[in-house]
């Protein structure tokens, strides 16, 4: 209970942090027609959160034309939280949905906890070629050494947002990862159910393959999914009020996790 009561102080405090609804909407809608572009714009969206110098960078990445996209934010220990949406998208709608939803959320994210102290490093990752079989998120994970693996306590995805009020993926997540995101959502009173995605697969699953604690965060359910990868991906598939309150969840359970 007193962690709970703490968690909630602090995510009372990151409440100055908070990014108004109109400008996560602003930058839902700055997405762009092809991957590379993506990644430029994704750099920029940083850039104007506060996301500058040796703490941005690109990430080459073997079979992929575009890099990884990474912003660090330093915390007091080496112990760190993973923040990640893939940016690419399929070319049969706009991949507003998936997954400019997920990935263009990263600054505000950002953003909400850079002007609080955490004990956490939060590394913040824009994926390249999700799509073309996890690409990116695979080529982080395993060139890791075995000490920065073991120093992640979490990895959170984001992917496909704002179709219906959030979701989580069960059967494939943390189970402590799993039961933090329901408390959190109680006590902030936002949505949240379960949802398995079967058999598609996310950046999460990069590393949960290596035994890193991860969960998918989305917004698919059988009715929406036909959305995905088809000509109805667009910005009119967006639900804003469900995108906006999954902002708000996230933000408050990534400091709910930063808690020691
Ligand atoms: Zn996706």
């Amino acid at each position: 209970m007193a962690r709970l009561v703490l968690a909630l102080l602090a995510a009372a405090l990151i409440a100055t942090g908070q990014v108004p609804k109109a400008e996560i909407e602003r930058r839902l809608r700055a997405f762009e027609d092809t991957n590379f572009k993506r990644e430029l714009r994704l750099q920029s969206l940083f850039e104007e959160a506060g996301c500058t110098g040796d703490n941005l960078t690109e990430q080459r990445v073997k079979h992929a034309q575009a890099p990884n996209v990474i912003c660090t934010l330093p915390g007091s220990t080496s112990s760190e939280i993973i923040v990640g949406a893939h940016f690419d998208f399929v070319d049969r709608g706009k991949g507003v949905v998936d997954n400019w939803s997920g990935c263009s959320l990263l600054p505000s994210l950002f953003q909400s906890l850079k002007e609080t102290a955490h004990h956490h490093t939060f590394v913040f990752i824009g994926f390249t070629n999700e799509e073309e079989g996890l690409v990116g998120s695979r080529f982080y994970v395993h060139q890791l050494s075995k000490e920065a693996r073991r120093n992640i306590t979490a990895m959170v995805n984001l992917d496909s947002l704002g179709l219906t009020p959030t979701k989580m993926e069960q059967d494939r997540a943390d189970k402590k990862l799993i039961q933090a995101l329901a408390t959190v959502a109680r006590s902030s009173k936002l949505p949240l159910s379960v949802m398995n995605v079967h058999p598609a697969r996310s950046d999460s699953d990069s590393f949960q393959d290596s035994r890193i604690p991860a969960i998918c965060i989305h917004s698919v359910t059988t009715a929406a999914w036909p959305i995905l990868h088809s000509p109805r991906d667009q910005f009119s598939a967006i639900r804003l009020d469900d995108y906006y309150d999954t902002y708000l969840l996230v933000r408050a359970y990534l400091a709910y996790l930063d808690e020691p």
